[in-house]
Order: C-alpha cells, then structure tokens, then sequence
C-alpha cells in the first residue's frame, strides 16, 4: 500500500463511507472519515427507503445479474456490519415487516412472467441459504417468497388497479436505527478520525499519494495528504472523480427522489410494507401507527439531471426544505395514485416530506421498457493506484462493496 502523512482518506459518511471506514479500520487501516456534513449519514443513506433488496424488484433485467447482486448483497448486509463494528447487532429492532408485492394491472412484466422471475430468485437463494457466514438481517427464512393471491381475496387492496399480491420474506431497515448502530461503531474503532463539516473540493496527486482539499462550514480551506483515497460522496462523487480522469464515458442520471412520513389512520395499522411493480409505482413501508414511510414515484420523482454535479438548488429538499406548496401537490398526486391502490391511504396524516439523490447509469426513464435504471449490477469499486471511487447503486449493496474494496487494496 502507498504510504503519505495519513494513509486513509475516505471521502463521504453515508452508507458507503461508513462501510469502508469500518471495513479498513477492522483490517489495522488508519482512516480519516470526511463529510460536509455536520454528522454521519445525512444523505441519501438517511432519505432511503431502507429496503435491504433480495432482487425482487429487478424483474425487467433480463440478465439477472441486478438480482443475484442484490440477493448477495443482501446476504451479507448484516454479518459484515456486525464484524466491523464488533457489535451484536439487534436486527429485530430495525427491521420492518415484511414487504409484500402488489402486481398493477398495467405491469411491465406480465403476472406469469414475474412469478417466473420469482421462482429463479427463490432458487438463487436457495443455493445460497445456510452458506456459513451469510444472513438476512438476523435470520435464514426457509422461503423468499409465498404463492400469488389473487387480489380478489385480499379486502383492503383495490382489485381495479392490482391483479395480485405477493407476500415475501423482504426487510427494509430503519436507517435512524441504522445510523446510530453505525455510529457506535465507528466510535469503538481508535483508527477511525471522523472529520465532519469539511467540505471536499479537490484531490491530486503528490509523490507520496494524494492531496484533498476543501472548505470547512465556516469558509476556511482545509488540507490533508493521504496514501490512498477512496471517494464515496454519492451526489459529489463524479466531481472529484473528473479531477482524476476517470469520468465516465457512458450517460449517468441524478434523480432528486421526495419520500415522505405519515401518520396511518388507526384501520389501516396492520397494512404490511408494500411494493407495487412493476413499473413507475411506489412503496409503503408502515414502521409504527405514526411513522409511515410512502413514495409514489411519479409524483415524487423532482429532478432529473446528467450534469457531472448535482444542481445546487437540490440540497434544500435534500435538507428537508421542500417548498409547502410543491410538498403538498406532490402528497395529493401521490396520496390519490396511493389510495386507488389500497383505499383509506388519502387519509394519512403527512409529517416529513424530505429528498434524496439517486445515480444511475441511463438517459431515459423507467418508464421506458429498455432503460438502463432497471439494470443495477453495474456498480461497485473503481479505480487503481490509490484512488478508489466506489458507485453504491443500492444502501443494500454499501457492505459488499466495502469488502471488494478491502480485497482490492490486499491485492495491490
Ligand atoms: C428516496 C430514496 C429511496 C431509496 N431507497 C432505497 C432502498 O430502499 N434500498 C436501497 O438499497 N437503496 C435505496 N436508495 C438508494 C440508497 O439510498 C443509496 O444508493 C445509498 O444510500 C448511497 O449511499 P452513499 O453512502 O454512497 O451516499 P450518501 O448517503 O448520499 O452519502 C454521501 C455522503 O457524501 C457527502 N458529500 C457529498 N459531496 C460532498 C463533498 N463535496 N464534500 C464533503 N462531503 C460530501 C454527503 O454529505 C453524504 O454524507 C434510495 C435512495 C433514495 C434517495
């Protein structure tokens, strides 16, 4: 490994940072953790969904490779952030209940088709069950997937937009839980320097490694020198990346995503987490009575950019400071579209309206049957030398990618 005043810098706390920094602290790394961010994990990592993908959504990638990434990412989720942060992690207090899949009429994937890609899922995990070493947020269900029913059979779903339902074994984690068990982590390793409220700006080479500079909150620039980068900073990630020559040559997206909380009426408190598919839909998932997470993404879907830096204007909704009215035309756009599916759902309470950042390769929508944003296998760990840049693609996918990138360092 290439030697300079620090050896580690790795740029961004969300997920992916946070990952890496456990990862390489845990294999006798020192690291330095920078975000312009005031805390760890503000950003997308906190504004996701939390879902901890088995694949079941990626039906429209014929060559399931989304799947099986997701489907092993998602094996290893839990057992690697239990080694790093050295914590017995109660999974059962972060998890939601289990998500159940509502098949629209106009689905892009026809019901007989996506219960074929069911199946295939259900056999990839079966090879992989009971591996040692490998769970799914604390436990190894016998099964992924339960029979379709009919809609006709379900009383609180609206048979005039679904054709089924699909109850599954699929998790989302609280990331509010996540970040503080992350947290604690990153507090228990001595080689880890958390260094929040610094802006990065730049990175080059030196003859011993790396320089990054940047601004910290109060305007003043800031420098270290580093052996090795590893750049995870999500939305600033490209930026950087250019400085270094390794833009790359094929279209990328930036979607700017609202999700909101709401409060459920008290009939629908038993509803299970929901994913209609497939297609542009949407996911409840219901925590508590009075914490409710819901997305409908054409109504949510706020900004679509293939610029190398995400527009400035996003980092208000990102923030949570999405203007009243645009907050409220999209909670009506998305609570009508909700409650034609499950009806009662207009009669949520909303009581947080917040957006994140999503990349992905593509230039079209997935609306359009051949986007590139049904296909999500091409993500992961870039770069050689001692500068590393790492695409998360997914939250479900941050731990896996974390350890290819320790491997890849022990190689080198
Ligand atoms: C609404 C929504 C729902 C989602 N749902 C799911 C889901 O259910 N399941 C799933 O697997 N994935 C989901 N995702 C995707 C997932 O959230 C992301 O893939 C993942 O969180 C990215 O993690 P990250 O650590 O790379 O990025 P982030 O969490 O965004 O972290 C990047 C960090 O870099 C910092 N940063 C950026 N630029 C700079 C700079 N120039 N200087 C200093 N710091 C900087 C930021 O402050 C931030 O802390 C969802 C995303 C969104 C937006």
């Amino acid at each position: 490994m290439r030697r300079g005043a620090e050896e580690i810098l790795v740029l961004g706390a969300g997920i992916q940072g946070v990952s890496a920094a456990l990862a390489l602290a845990t294999a006798g790394h020192r690291v330095t953790l920078v975000d312009g961010d005031d805390d760890l994990m503000r950003g997308a990592s906190l504004r996701s969904e939390g879902k901890i993908h088995l694949g079941l959504v990626y039906a429209h990638d014929p060559s399931f490779r989304t799947a099986l990434l997701m489907l092993e990412s998602a094996l290893e989720f839990a057992p690697l952030l239990e080694t790093w942060t050295g914590l017995p992690i109660s999974w059962d207090r972060l998890v939601s209940r289990p998500f159940a899949y509502v098949v629209a009429h106009d689905s892009m994937i026809a019901p007989d088709r996506l219960f074929a890609f069911y199946a295939r899922v259900e056999d990839a995990y079966r090879e992989l069950r009971g591996r040692p070493g490998l769970h799914y947020l604390g436990g190894i269900p016998e099964r992924l997937v339960d029979d379709a029913v009919p809609v006709g059979r379900v009383p609180w779903l609206s048979p005039e937009v679904a054709s089924h339902l699909v109850r599954t074994r699929e998790l989302a984690v609280d990331t509010i839980r996540l970040r503080e068990v992350l947290r604690d982590g990153l507090r228990r390793r001595e080689t880890i320097r958390t260094l929040y409220g610094h802006r990065v700006c730049s990175v080059r080479r030196t003859g011993t490694g790396f320089c990054v500079s940047g601004l910290t909150r109060d305007g003043a620039p800031w420098t270290r020198e580093a052996g090795v980068v590893v750049n995870c900073l999500w939305p600033g990630r490209l930026a950087l990346d250019r400085q270094m020559d390794l833009l790359p040559k094929r279209p990328w997206v930036y979607r700017l995503k609202i999700r909101f909380f709401c409060e459920l009426p008290e009939a629908m408190a038993d509803l299970p987490a929901l994913t209609v598919v497939v297609g542009p839909y949407g996911d409840v998932v219901p925590w508590d009575a009075r914490h409710t997470y819901l997305s409908w993404y054409p109504a949510c879907l706020r900004g679509w950019s293939s610029a190398v830096e995400t527009p400035p204007e996003w980092e208000r909704a990102c923030r949570g400071e999405v203007a009243p009215d645009e907050a409220l035309r999209v909670e009506r756009e998305s609570l009508d579209a909700f409650s034609r599916i499950v009806p009662g759902l207009e009669s949520v309470r909303i009581t947080d309206v917040a957006a994140g950042v999503i990349f992905a390769w593509g230039d079209c929508d997935i609306d359009d049957p051949a986007s590139e944003l049904h296909e999500r296998h091409d993500t992961g760990v870039r770069g050689a030398d001692g500068y590393f840049t790492i695409d998360t693609g997914k939250l479900t996918s941050a731990p896996r990618f974390a350890r290819q990138l320790l491997e890849r360092l022990d190689a080198a």
